[in-house]
């Protein structure tokens, strides 16, 4: 396939979960593939993102688990003690195993790796060091970047990129933002034992979710002890005696050990040449593309993080998965759906959800039913712990198809990602009511909530 005149067929820059997915589809049909990468081979998701997330997540819930089994009878002889360098030390070491097999299956499927930084040329070459690579087509899949705000001291902020690495566990630990990142992390450092402020300047935490869910978890993160701050800003921080002074608009000071900013991510841009091919970015530095992942210049690509879609690594396989099927398969092209995107926030408890917000759907349809119950799992009952779970169906009413499915609770992304396909399947909550629930489960009340609770 490959023209004698171009080093390679395609030429990826940037070895996450896009670039990654995108090299080795292509390769698997015969395209000659490179792939450039200078810091974290498998990206974001693998090195300093979803992965180590989610095993630092488990290290927090034991912190609930150990409470929660003498409940049940178990006796635990002491207090149970976190030895963090241990933790740090086996995440990091799973990582660099996880980072072979990414090696590993590019070489295995035939893709070159490049070691470096990757800059534009031209529509057809990049730079890397000294050497110059050229291609047909140029993929941009450089994922992104955490944002920090600026304000005196912000340097002294760590981002999700320094926070798996830390030589000391924080005692004190602040996190400034209320997406994604920060409720996590405040879950992780609260589980872990660190006392835990959540700073964040809007009324309430996770904007874009769903309303109940958001004062639900609120509600619930508060009551675990997490000192959740809203309608603060963070004005200041300065070093006081090997601490941190944090300087809030309301006039308070916190001393905390470490500040994590979690005030979203930007398109990974820097250093890129973009100018060099004509090609610009807009205010949140991400690369304009079009349907096809096409930039205006037409042999070069972007897709994931760095166009500035949802910012998840399961859209960026979608999106290589897509575009490398339009580019090299001679079926007719595709086009990926959007729409009913399942999601996860692995706070404690956990956020599964798909589908419209209660205030989306009384906007998109006429009329809406809403079904919502809260309640105590029954493993909390016998362990005297007073989290509740949260259930709740959006309905249409007038195709009586289920719109939106939210969940707040124990393995709620592990429960969405099974009523997603529902949704996107666009069944009806008649389907629902067909299905016989599985006793006794939590997710069960899914398909046995016959009362609506509101219109
Ligand atoms: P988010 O966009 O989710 O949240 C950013 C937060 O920072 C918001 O609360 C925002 O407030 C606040 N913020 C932004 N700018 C400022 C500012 N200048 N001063 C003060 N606060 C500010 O970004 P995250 O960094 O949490 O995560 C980035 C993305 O990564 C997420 O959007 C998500 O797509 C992805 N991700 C997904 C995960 C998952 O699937 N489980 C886990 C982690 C990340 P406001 O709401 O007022 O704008």
């Amino acid at each position: 396939m490959s023209e004698a005149r171009y080093d390679f067929d395609l030429l990826v820059i940037g070895a996450g979960s896009g670039g990654v997915r995108a090299a080795r589809m292509s390769a698997a049909q015969g395209v000659k593939v490179g792939i450039i990468e200078d810091r974290y081979w498998g990206g974001t998701c693998v090195n300093v993102g979803c992965v180590p997330k989610k095993l630092y997540s488990y290290a927090a819930h034991f912190a609930e688990d150990f409470k929660d089994a003498q409940g049940y009878g178990w006796q635990i002889p002491g207090e149970p003690t976190l030895d963090w360098p241990k933790l740090r030390d086996r995440r990091a070491a799973e990582i660099q195993r996880l980072n072979q097999v990414y090696n590993q299956l590019l070489d295995n499927s035939g893709v070159t790796r490049i070691h470096g930084r990757g800059q534009l040329q031209g529509p057809h070459s990049v730079m890397v060091g000294e050497a110059t690579y050229t291609a047909e087509r140029i993929l941009i899949a450089t994922g992104s970047w955490p944002y920090v705000p600026e304000f005196p001291g912000s340097e002294h902020c760590l981002t999700s990129n320094e926070i798996f690495d830390l030589a000391q566990f924080p005692k004190r630990f602040l996190v400034y933002g209320g997406g994604y990142i920060a409720v996590e992390f405040a879950s992780i450092f609260n589980g872990l034992g660190a006392e835990t402020t959540l700073i964040y300047r809007g009324d309430k935490i996770l904007r874009g979710f769903d309303e109940e869910v958001r004062t639900f978890v609120q509600s619930e993160i508060r009551e675990q002890g997490i000192h959740c701050l809203t309608g603060r800003e963070i004005l200041r921080i300065d070093q006081d005696r090997g601490a941190l002074a944090v300087t809030l608009n309301d006039g308070r000071t916190v001393h905390v050990d470490a500040v994590l900013s979690a005030t979203g991510r930007r398109g990974n841009v820097d250093g890129l040449g973009l100018e060099k091919v004509g090609l610009s970015t807009n205010a949140a530095g991400e690369i304009p593309i079009d349907a096809n992942y096409c930039t205006k210049v037409p042999s070069i690509y972007a897709l994931g993080d760095v166009t500035g879609g949802p910012q998840l690594t399961p859209v960026a396989l979608a999106e290589a998965m897509t575009l490398v099927h339009n580019l090299y398969s001679e079926e007719d092209n595709r086009v990926l759906d959007y729409a009913n995107i399942p999601t996860a926030v692995f706070c404690h408890p956990n956020i599964g959800t798909v589908g419209m917000s209660e205030e989306t759907a009384r906007k998109a349809c006429k009329k809406i039913r809403v079904y919502s119950t809260s309640f105590r799992p029954m493993r909390n009952t016998l362990a005297d712990n007073p989290g509740r779970c949260l259930m709740k169906l959006i309905v249409d009413d007038a195709s009586d198809k289920v719109v939106g499915c939210h969940v707040v609770g124990p393995d709620a992304g592990e429960i969405v990602q099974g009523i997603g396909i529902a949704v996107k399947a666009g069944l009806t909550k008649a389907d629902f009511d067909a299905t016989i629930g599985i006793h006794p489960t939590s997710a069960e009340e899914l398909v046995t909530l016959r009362t609506v609770t509101r219109n």
